[in-house]
């Protein structure tokens, strides 16, 4: 029998874990490294959708993910007068699937995947440097080598600064605090209550997401200089001058554990040298105003794992091939993230005129959904289609 391929990867977030448990139910022997002492999930809730939705089934755990997640009717967008601007039914027969899920409930479910896979998790392992021959080099001094090593160390990756590869880096002003709180019916009228709602007022917004029965998720988004804006803890006063209709929702916010995290959005020249990769964040990260970071980093973590099991073509050649194959899906993503990004800089009535504007909605809706509806490669011969909602 022929000795199996093996993978080091490199952090253990969407990405990490996704590609090292597809690639271990391939046959590969695949150790994770961790640089916590534990595995943690960042941030509160998130929005998976289809693409996301349907690399967890074809691992095998959307079954698991699933398990108390929320399903949304509805994605609205408010204007600073509380009138619905934009409104994207959800979840129904031919429409496109999102679920919500608390983040720790995914990754757990993510990490057993990868145990039941036979994965090895080191945590505590965090890597300083790795190289395109298959060499990882670790803190702790010791060097390991591998077939292929993947680079899924998040946005601000020590991996990556070892390479010239940032083909184009945009700042950005904008950030959001995440909590999450317990579901109340006096936060929003009572037919508003299962939505997910996005409410516009000058430059801030608030994300409206229930994640489960019982939590909420509130993301309160700001530009970073707006210093009231990204206190923590949250300046309630000053978000419920923004934001009266939701005063009882942003009151629940202020003894919250919450998290403030400005928005990075960088492309690369190329995703992968010789043997070595960059994966998810660390290769294309987006402002999360699609709520599609974590689902492209996991389509693309399938996707590679799918193209190193699917030629007899050198390593280093399939790295090439799955970039060319994820690549314009994800960049397209990155982009019209970016672009909705730039809707918290126009004054509320032009704002709402140009969401309510028909050609403007009509692209944006298609733009938007790409990726949602894409079928990841290396889902197609799990299920061929985006999971059912159970
Ligand atoms: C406010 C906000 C809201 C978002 N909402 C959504 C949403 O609703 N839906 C969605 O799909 N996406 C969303 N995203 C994006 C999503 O969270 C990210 O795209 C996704 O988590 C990236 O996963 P990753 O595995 O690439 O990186 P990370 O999650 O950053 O994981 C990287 C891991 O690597 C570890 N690590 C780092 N360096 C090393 C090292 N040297 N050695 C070993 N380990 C290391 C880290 O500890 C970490 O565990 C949101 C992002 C933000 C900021």
């Amino acid at each position: 029998m022929a000795p199996s391929r093996t993978a080091e990867v490199i952090g253990a977030g969407l990405a990490g874990l996704t590609a090292a448990t597809a690639l271990a139910q391939r046959g590969w022997s695949v150790r994770l490294h961790e640089r916590d002492t534990e595995i943690r999930a960042i941030g509160a809730g998130i929005y998976v959708w289809g693409n996301g939705l349907a690399t967890l089934e074809a691992l095998g755990l959307y079954g698991q993910a699933a398990i108390g997640a929320h399903v949304g009717p509805v994605l609205e967008t408010r204007d600073h007068r509380d009138r619905t601007v934009e409104e994207i039914p959800i979840n129904g027969p031919g429409q496109a699937r999102v679920l919500t899920i608390m983040r720790d409930h995914l990754i757990a479910t993510l990490v057993g995947g990868a145990e039941k896979a036979g994965v090895e998790i080191v945590t505590g392992s965090e890597a300083v440097e790795a190289t395109p021959d298959g060499r990882v080099l670790l803190r702790s001094g010791d060097t390991l080598r591998a077939d292929v090593v993947l680079a899924a160390d998040g946005v601000n990756s020590r991996i990556r600064r070892h390479y010239d590869v940032i083909a184009h880096r945009s700042v950005m002003r904008q950030g959001a605090t995440r909590l999450t709180v317990p579901r109340s019916p006096d936060f929003v009228p009572a037919e508003d209550q299962g939505k997910y709602i996005e409410y516009f007022s000058g430059r801030r917004r608030v994300l409206y997401t229930p994640s489960s029965e019982t939590s909420l998720y509130v993301a309160l988004v700001a530009d970073e200089d707006d210093r009231a804006a990204s206190r923590i803890p949250v300046d309630v006063a000053s978000w419920i001058r923004s934001f009266p209709h939701l005063s009882t929702l942003l009151s629940a916010c202020a003894d919250a554990p919450a998290r403030w995290d400005t928005f990075q959005f960088h492309t690369l020249t190329r995703w992968s040298m010789g043997r070595l990769a960059f994966l998810g964040d660390a290769a294309h990260p987006q402002p999360p105003y699609l709520g599609q970071g974590g689902g492209c980093a996991m389509m693309s973590a399938l996707g590679l794992a799918d193209a190193l099991c699917s030629s007899d073509a050198s390593v280093e050649q399939r790295l090439r091939d799955w970039e060319y194959a994820e690549r314009p899906t994800v960049e397209h993503t990155q982009r019209w993230s970016y672009r909705l990004g730039q809707l918290n800089y126009l004054p509320d009535s032009a704002r709402s005129s140009l969401l309510r504007g028909s050609r403007f909605l009509a692209s944006l809706g298609a733009s938007r959904m790409r990726a949602a509806r894409t079928i990841p490669t290396g889902a197609d011969r799990f299920d061929g289609s985006a999971p059912t909602i159970r």
